[in-house]
């Protein structure tokens, strides 16, 4: 049976804490806040979303290339590997069975085309959480609020502008999903 946010809170935050340590577990504490705000202002489920919001980065710090050959996920870079694996981890042991869930945890890193609302939540909550800090993070909380295919299509150029600077490879649901989001929004100063 999947772990009950509510009713478990406290349990999935240990099972967390041993697996995430550091700044990353105080990360995924203010995903999980974030979340549940976003999921407020834009009429989300809860309970997914602060489930989906604590434990999206779960395989972080475990070997991820190990874990994509173990469950075979294909990638492009190491860096994306970590929302799927933890969406097959834990589907796996069975702690989250929730589809939406899963697909919140997997495509948090690169988005994707065509977002559910709660994997927008989760992919802005990631980068615009409380610990976050960074030129123009004000701006994308904003927007976050304000109108959250927006921030999802910042987030996307943003993130992609990062990885073409640091002559990395960009991944392609990355691509797709900025082109998705960049459609809405043609010509606008985003
Ligand atoms: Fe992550
Ligand atoms: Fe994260």
């Amino acid at each position: 049976m999947q772990m009950d946010y509510t009713a478990e809170r406290e349990k999935i935050v240990n099972k967390l804490a041993q697996k995430v340590k550091g700044e990353k577990f105080d990360h995924s504490l203010g995903v999980e806040q974030t979340a549940l705000a976003l999921a407020r202002r834009y009429g989300a489920d809860r309970e997914k979303a602060g489930l989906a919001g604590l434990l999206h980065d779960y395989t972080k710090q475990m070997d991820n290339v190990a874990m994509a050959e173990k469950y075979g996920i294909p990638y492009l870079t190491e860096k994306t590997l970590h929302g799927h694996t933890a969406a097959a981890l834990l589907k796996e042991k069975g702690y989250v069975t929730d589809e939406e869930v899963l697909g919140a945890i997997r495509w948090h890193t690169t988005g994707r085309a065509g977002m559910s609302l709660l994997e927008k939540i989760v992919f802005i909550a990631d980068y615009v959480e409380p610990n976050r800090d960074f030129p123009g993070v004000e701006l994308a909380r904003e927007l976050a609020f304000a109108d959250i295919d927006k921030a999802v299509l910042l987030v996307l150029k943003t993130t992609i502008g990062h990885v073409v600077k640091n002559k990395g490879l960009i991944d392609t649901d990355s691509v797709e999903a900025y082109n998705d989001y960049r459609r809405l929004f043609p010509g606008e100063e985003i």
